[in-house]
């Protein structure tokens, strides 16, 4: 039996097709996942577009933000029963040994491999998944809002693990995508007064980023940035694709503040970091997540403190990957949701 699939097979631009692959094997630790719904990631439009900078295992079935049900386990999984609803964590392949995992930062080993880049990922009807990347989702949390859980969990390590907010600062996120409006979300649940920056074309979603409370500017911030004691934002959250918003950052971030930077970018950088050196300012990295982010986040999700809704602009069938894709490329929605046929 074979199932449509969303295929990323060569890296070049436009590399993307439906194709019809096999229900996958599953080892003795795998379950085997009936996908319920799967989020486009910026990082899936980046494959399509080409303008990615990690490695994929060419072909590769995209999508790593996905929920569904258990429908098959392995010989050696244990906790878990077939027709559990679950979302499933992105550290598809880890070494178990290495020191990172030891400490529980598992996203950080480097034999790191996720789902739709490094191994088959969920914009199918089947997918392969370690058990140990499970996460049990209660009952009144709908599969659409629970596939987003991982874009949540990058908000949260960015907003909660990697900066140090407080009740009352000023946070700056530059990047209206799922991920700056995320965090603009994640950063006004921890008490703080928040603007989202984007472009003349990310009107939209600055709009939808105001459903979260958060102040929508377009262009300059300078000056909501200096509003209190003409010193800068306490906290700025670079989560814009592109290296040169880290320069913006620089100049908003107030001395002693933290830049923590969520995005990517393959661009390098053409400016000095003196400001930062002067300002003796904190910039901090922010890569995915683990274990105790995704529980949190699933509490969260199901105490409705945390609310998706806003940003999911549709669900499409698998097979109609590309309009999803387009909305999502060209702005018009903020997160584009599949579903298997
Ligand atoms: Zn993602």
């Amino acid at each position: 039996m074979s199932s449509a699939a969303v295929v990323n097979f060569a890296p070049e631009k436009g590399s993307v097709e439906i194709r019809e692959i096999e229900r996958p094997e599953i080892g003795e630790d795998d379950v085997l996942l009936q996908v319920a719904n799967v989020g486009v990631c910026g990082s899936d439009l980046h494959q399509w577009t080409a303008d990615h900078s990690w490695p994929v295992n060419y072909p590769v079935v995209l999508g790593h933000e996905f929920s569904g049900n258990i429908v098959a386990m392995g010989s050696r999984v244990t906790g878990w029963k077939e027709g559990d609803r679950v979302v499933s964590e992105t550290a598809a392949v880890i070494n178990q040994d290495s020191p990172m995992t030891r400490r529980g930062l598992y996203n950080l080993d480097p034999a790191r491999k996720g789902f739709g880049y490094g191994v088959d990922g969920a914009m199918t009807k089947f997918v392969r998944v370690p058990a140990r990347c499970l996460h049990l989702l209660p009952d009144q949390l709908s599969f659409e809002e629970a596939c987003l859980t991982e874009p949540c969990c990058v908000a949260y390590s960015a907003v909660v693990e990697h900066s140090r907010l407080k009740p009352g600062d000023r946070v700056i996120v530059l990047g209206p995508g799922t991920i700056g409006i995320l965090c603009a979300a994640m950063a006004k649940l921890c008490g703080a007064e928040v603007a989202i920056v984007g472009l003349e074309s990310d009107r939209h979603r600055l709009e939808i980023a105001k459903q979260y409370g958060c102040i929508p500017i377009v262009g300059d911030a300078a000056s909501w940035a200096r509003q209190r004691d003409g010193l800068g934002a306490d906290t700025i959250i670079d989560a814009a694709g592109a290296s040169a918003t880290l320069k913006i950052a620089l100049d908003l971030v107030r001395p002693a503040g933290h830049i923590a930077k969520v995005g990517w970018g393959p661009q390098p950088l053409g400016f000095s970091l003196d400001p930062l050196v002067q300002k003796s300012v904190t910039l901090q990295g922010s890569f995915s997540h683990n274990w105790p982010i995704w529980e949190r986040v699933i509490a969260l999700l199901t105490s409705g403190q945390l609310d998706v809704k806003p940003i999911i602009g549709g669900v499409w069938p698998v097979t109609e990957w590309q309009e999803a894709f387009e909305k999502m490329h060209q702005g018009e929605v903020v997160k584009s949701i599949l579903k298997p046929v």
